[in-house]
């Protein structure tokens, strides 16, 4: 039977399509792969490099999955729960994705997204769309929240698909590899996208004033293939993050800001919470380290304490 190499671009429930060439070739994962990654909610995800053997009416059965690169994941909640949700594998690039406002800027979740980059040793920047619906106050607010990010060694966009506002910028950053663009509904991802490249169709469903949320879909993530080269990951509707295989002393060291400051700790397990003798502390106290990322900071390490890190097994 024919073997072939493809990508995996789209992932919902047992059926996987995979980009073959220029085809999309529509498979099932052959039963005893499904004992891969038993730690994994699915044994395949998107961006996964496979090979399939493909039958007579056309669909693939998945027999082999390449060793991936690394992978962005969360912590599955439900059925599931404890388990790593893989969105997207063998990445590049994660654009954190938000928006100036319709839906809100979100501090918390750009540094959660951010901990579980750093985490899982993805580099990452932060991309806030919609600036033509800032007010001035609103503008300087953005300002000072995209140099801070950037100060702290990420990379920041600012953009505006409706005023096409660094559109050029962004396609310069996407090409020639594999980006992954996450953050809450409504804040332009598919818009984006569209832009990026005319094959590119993701239908943009207009927000519901009632929630300010956008468009609603089964699918985690789907891979759309860049005309001038490279791929490029849309995920929507992610609403929550949950983070794992994080221990609470470790948190610190995925805060790129705080690492210099790490060593001056008294204790070595130190949680820059309660401990006396703080190098966290002291540089936040001295305006080294911003009182919104110590916030973060404080918010996720208390979930980790409660619980978020188990793994439900
Ligand atoms: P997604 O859920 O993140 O993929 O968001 P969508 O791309 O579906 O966009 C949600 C809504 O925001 C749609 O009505 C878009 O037309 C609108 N939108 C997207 N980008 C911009 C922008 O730069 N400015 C403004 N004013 N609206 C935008």
């Amino acid at each position: 039977m024919l073997q072939e190499r493809g990508i995996v671009i789209r992932s919902a429930g047992s059926w996987v399509d995979v980009r073959v060439g220029s085809t999309v070739v529509s498979s099932r994962i052959r039963g005893r792969m499904r004992l891969h990654h038993e730690n994994q909610t699915q044994p395949v995800a998107v961006g996964d490099q496979v090979r399939i053997q493909v039958q007579k009416d056309g669909s693939g059965v998945i027999t082999a999955i390449d060793e991936r690169r690394n992978c962005l994941y969360r912590r599955a909640a439900g059925r599931q729960i404890g388990k790593q949700q893989v969105l997207v594998a063998n990445v590049d690039y994660v654009w954190i994705v938000q928006a100036v406002r319709r839906p809100s800027f979100n501090l918390g979740t750009v540094d959660r997204l951010l901990v579980a980059c750093e985490a899982q040793g993805l580099p990452a920047g932060l991309l806030i769309n919609k600036t033509d619906l800032a007010s001035p106050d609103l503008w300087s607010t953005i300002k000072k929240i995209s140099a801070h990010y950037h100060q702290i060694g990420y990379q920041t966009l600012l953009t505006s698909v409706r005023e096409k506002k660094n559109m050029e910028l962004l396609r310069h950053g996407l090409s020639n590899k594999t980006s992954v663009l996450i953050g809450p509904s409504g804040t332009g991802k598919s818009s984006l996208l569209n832009e990026m490249d005319s094959n590119i169709n993701i239908p943009a469903e207009s927000i519901s004033p009632k929630t300010n949320k956008g468009r609603h879909t089964t699918a985690l993530a789907t891979l759309h293939v860049l005309f001038g080269g490279g791929y490029v990951v849309d995920t929507p509707g992610i609403r929550e993050f949950g983070l794992m295989d994080i221990e609470p002393w470790e948190l610190a060291h995925y805060f790129p800001e705080f690492r210099p400051h790490l060593e001056s700790c008294r204790y070595a397990a130190c949680t820059h919470n309660h401990e006396p003798d703080c190098g966290i502390k002291d540089a936040r106290e001295y305006n080294i380290i911003s009182d919104t990322r110590y916030e973060s900071y404080q918010n996720i390490l208390q979930s980790l304490l409660l619980g978020e890190r188990d793994t439900g097994r």
